[in-house]
């Protein structure tokens, strides 16, 4: 069988370690991909005088599939997000984060099993501020209509699809009432076409007091941007951690797979990075290719390396480096 075609983006900071750990088990699980590696990022700007140049999200759209680092974005100065820029020049309208414990990972809560929907494009993401006189700044936080409608029915068809029992839709549309009022509207219109799936709504407030006390309360989370952003590290912390979730970015004909974590500059470049999140992406890509048996055969080899407690990085109480957890998964994939 030929291989497939995907773009790899090492990205910034821990990327190219994490990245090569999820490219070595990818490449054990028997599923043949030919790479494509694409600078986007530090090394971009460094090179090309712009991190994320034209030539690199043409190559990403003309493959249509990729996966990539975490790149860094400076904060409060410097150059646009350019994980933001990416998702809105692909048109990856959709990041759906699913997150699950992992038995053997030290944690609050186990048996989560949430699913993160959040949009994509716009909201107080767009990243327009302007300061209409000193000492004010006003940011802008676009909601339209046809943004709010098309995440609602990726998130209703998500759901009906994998047998989810509820959607909930965060919000705070007691203060953002005609923004958040209208991303809500657009969700319940598309819920009515979905009686098989129980339609709640939760601010965003009580949402996050929810899932500390009980995650189970919830199960699908439809979010405008940020809340999705917070949110998501939110359920990240019940489950382990940062290193542990993966989030895949989806448009019309691409999708781009990658972990919830940043760059991580406090830990890059001494091999302790855990993979896992890069790795579990590595497993909704190769669904995402049709490879849905190789993507559960990675999941539970990632599964067996916790519970048997060996080899484990430090953010999760080992004292294992990056490339010996990758290892183990490795030796767990041929045992299978
Ligand atoms: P960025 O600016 O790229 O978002 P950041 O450091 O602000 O980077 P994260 O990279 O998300 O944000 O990291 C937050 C914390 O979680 C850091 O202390 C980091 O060391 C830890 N962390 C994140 N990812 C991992 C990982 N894969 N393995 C171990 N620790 C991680």
């Amino acid at each position: 069988m030929s291989a497939y075609r995907a773009v790899l983006i090492p990205g910034d900071g821990i990327g190219p370690e994490v990245i090569g750990a999820a490219r070595r088990v990818i490449a054990a699980t028997g599923v043949a991909v030919e790479w494509e590696e694409v600078e986007v990022g530090g090394t971009a700007l460094g090179k090309h005088g712009d991190p994320l140049p034209g030539a690199a999200l043409e190559r990403i759209r003309e493959c249509g599939v990729a996966l990539k680092g975490p790149v860094a974005t400076p904060v409060g100065k410097g150059f646009p997000s350019v994980n933001v820029a990416l998702r809105r020049g692909l048109g990856l309208y959709a990041n759906l984060r699913p997150v699950r414990s992992i038995p053997g990972v030290p944690s609050r809560y186990r048996d989560v099993d949430l699913v993160v929907i959040r949009e994509n494009t716009e909201g107080l993401y767009v990243g327009i501020e302007r300061e209409p006189r000193p000492g004010v700044v006003e940011a802008v936080r676009r909601i339209t209509a046809a943004a709010s409608l098309r995440i609602a029915r990726f998130a209703f068809a998500y759901a009906a699809r994998n047998g989810r029992r509820s959607v909930t839709v965060v919000h705070k549309a007691n203060i953002l009432k005609r923004s958040d009022g209208l991303f809500l509207d657009c969700a319940r219109r598309v819920a009515a076409g979905y009686p098989g799936v129980e339609y709640r709504e939760r601010i965003v407030d009580a949402a996050c007091q929810d899932l500390v006390l009980d995650p189970s309360r919830h199960d699908v989370l439809l979010c405008p941007n940020l809340y999705g952003d917070i949110i998501s590290d939110l359920a990240a912390g019940l489950v382990g951690g940062l290193g542990l979730v993966p989030a895949a970015n989806l448009g019309d004909g691409v999708a781009v797979f990658e972990a919830v974590h940043g760059s991580a500059p406090d830990i890059a470049g001494r091999g302790i990075a855990n993979p896992t999140a890069l790795i579990l992406a590595g497993a909704m890509l190769l669904a995402h290719l049709g490879e849905a048996e190789a993507g559960r055969a990675l999941e539970a080899a990632v599964a067996r390396v916790y519970r048997e407690g060996r080899c484990l990085t430090p953010d999760v109480g080992g004292s294992s480096t990056t490339r010996e957890f990758a290892e183990a998964v490795i030796a767990a994939l041929g045992d299978t």
